[in-house]
């Protein structure tokens, strides 16, 4: 049998021929000490690409130029010159959709068929939206009860932000990232995870084709301990804006304390899935197993844990088994993959752990747990699914970035809260029932920063994206996403 693999287009091929230097002040260049170091393809573990790997005093002369830049005029350049070019650069991304969507599968396994209906098209909707807010921000006249005195605010970008992204939805993040951080008037240095720097890479180009001015945008791939912490730490750097594990969170903000620079953070979930008794089991069952298995269950949204109650669990269990089972593990570039292997061998390790830390607690495994049958090289995994969980047990508490789902059982709503809430994280919930009334109040007992109400992973970015308690700081996207890359300054003007 003959299986359909997407041919890499012409410009992928050139792309990855030549190892990559980083993007600064315009220029491309290599890293000063000349280190590199190789991207692996996750399905096969051979190596495809090399990158050049950022250290400290490549992430200066990035924080410098990025400096240079906004002195230079890109903060006060006009809102309207900004959305022209994030528009151009939408136009562009667009044109050359096919090229991210094959070397986001590359990097991190992912199905060419999700990068290309999701990753891709949310980068570029992204970049469209926020060219809107580019024109947009503004500040407020306030009433002050102080006689004859004027007072007025302005919203002025933060300055030279540094943006750090994680490796599972790779030019997406740097979308979301980097569109809000330009259209407030912000310069910055990107720093791509160490897995998946490629797609960055090559956003670099078309920035460059678009016409940013140089400097607005530098990218500089390396090591999160390296690389990340010194631009975590930079004393010349206002924000960092960051998404990626509650563990690196918690260093970034330590890092920051020295310049007390601003800092956004999107991090880890363990999002409860809830299904009511009255809900359409055969409509839940698709969708908390795509809940959960989409993008390899790599992802801080991905629904975690299914709660259900204990009337329906054991048919549904049994009917997200059979999906969960059905699901075409493959190569990411294989067309008709719907799950790909997991990023790298310490990821896959790292979800093997869980699985063992599940069985030792005893939860049992209703499907999956190892490779698949076919695949023996690769970073490949079953869709796994554990069920007899217990909210204590290691699995239903930590966030496992695996395609392992862990079933828990409710008897009464408050059961069922408790049990919702009961983890340190806050970022995501679903909700499944035809009782709209019982799914409102619901909605207003979730600690989490989303609620998806008879869906999952719906998205826009117009609607605030961010975490409660150990999730994140901030929130990305729509207007407060913008706001987030700037500060407010109060003016008062004595009129007497
Ligand atoms: P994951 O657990 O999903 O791999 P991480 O939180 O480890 O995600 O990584 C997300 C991003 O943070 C990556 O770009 C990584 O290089 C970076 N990173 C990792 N450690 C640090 C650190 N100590 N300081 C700054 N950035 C870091």
């Amino acid at each position: 049998m003959s299986i359909e693999v997407s041919p890499l287009v012409d410009n992928v091929k050139a792309f990855l021929a030549q190892p990559r230097p980083f993007l600064i002040d315009g220029k491309w260049i290599a890293a000063r000490s000349g280190a590199t170091f190789e991207s692996l393809d996750p399905a096969t573990g051979e190596v495809f690409a090399t990158v050049s790997d950022g250290g400290e005093k490549d992430i200066d002369a990035a924080v410098e130029s990025a400096r240079r830049a906004f002195d230079r005029g890109w903060a006060q350049a006009p809102g309207a010159e900004r959305a022209r070019l994030l528009n151009r650069l939408a136009d562009l991304i667009e044109a050359h959709a096919e090229e991210f969507a094959q070397l986001d599968s590359l990097d991190s396994g992912k199905p060419i068929s999700l990068a290309r209906l999701a990753d891709v098209p949310t980068a570029i909707g992204h970049f469209r939206y926020f060219s809107g807010w580019a024109t947009k921000l503004s500040g407020e006249t306030i009433p002050v009860s102080v006689p004859g005195f004027l007072n007025y605010t302005v919203r002025e970008p933060i300055g030279v932000v540094g943006l750090i992204i994680p490796w599972n939805f790779p030019v997406m993040f740097a979308a979301v990232k980097l569109a809000p951080a330009l259209c407030a008037g912000c310069t910055v240095v990107l720093k791509p995870a160490e897995q998946t720097p490629l797609s960055a890479l090559r956003l670099g180009e078309l920035i460059q084709e678009a016409g940013f001015p140089d400097g607005v945008v530098n990218i500089v791939p390396g090591s999160g301990e390296i690389a990340g912490a010194a631009l975590a730490s930079h004393p010349d750097v206002d924000k960092i804006a960051f998404t990626g594990s509650t563990e690196v969170g918690r260093k970034i903000i330590a890092a920051a304390a020295g310049n007390l620079k601003k800092v956004s953070l999107e991090l880890g979930g363990k999002a409860p899935n809830i299904v009511l008794p009255d809900a359409d089991l055969d409509v839940v069952a698709d969708a908390a197993a795509d809940a959960i298995f989409f993008n390899q269950g790599e992802a801080c949204c991905a629904g975690t844990r299914l709660l259900v109650h204990e009337s329906c669990r054991r048919e549904l269990v049994d009917e997200v088994a059979k999906r969960a089972s059905a699901i075409k593990v493959g190569p990411g570039l294989q067309s008709d993959t719907q799950m790909g292997p997991l990023v790298s061998q310490e990821q896959l390790d790292r979800v093997g752990g869980y699985l063992e830390s599940g069985l030792a607690q005893g939860a049992r495994i209703v499907t999956g747990g190892g490779r698949p049958a076919g695949l023996e090289r690769g970073y490949f995994l079953e869709p796994t699914v554990f069920e007899d969980v217990e909210a204590s047990m290691t699995i239903a508490q930590e966030e496992i970035f695996g395609p392992v789902l862990t079933v828990m059982s409710w008897h009464d709503i408050d059961d069922l809260v408790q049990k919702a809430n009961d983890t340190v994280y806050g970022l995501a919930a679903g909700i499944w029932t035809n009782d709209l009334k019982q799914a409102h109040a619901l909605a207003a007992r979730m600690k989490a920063g989303t609620v998806w109400i008879n869906c999952w992973n719906a998205f826009d970015p117009g609607s605030p994206w961010g975490g409660y308690r150990q999730s994140g700081w901030g929130r990305e996207t729509g207007r407060l996403g913008a706001e987030q890359y700037t500060e407010v300054k109060s003016v008062w003007v004595n009129m007497n």
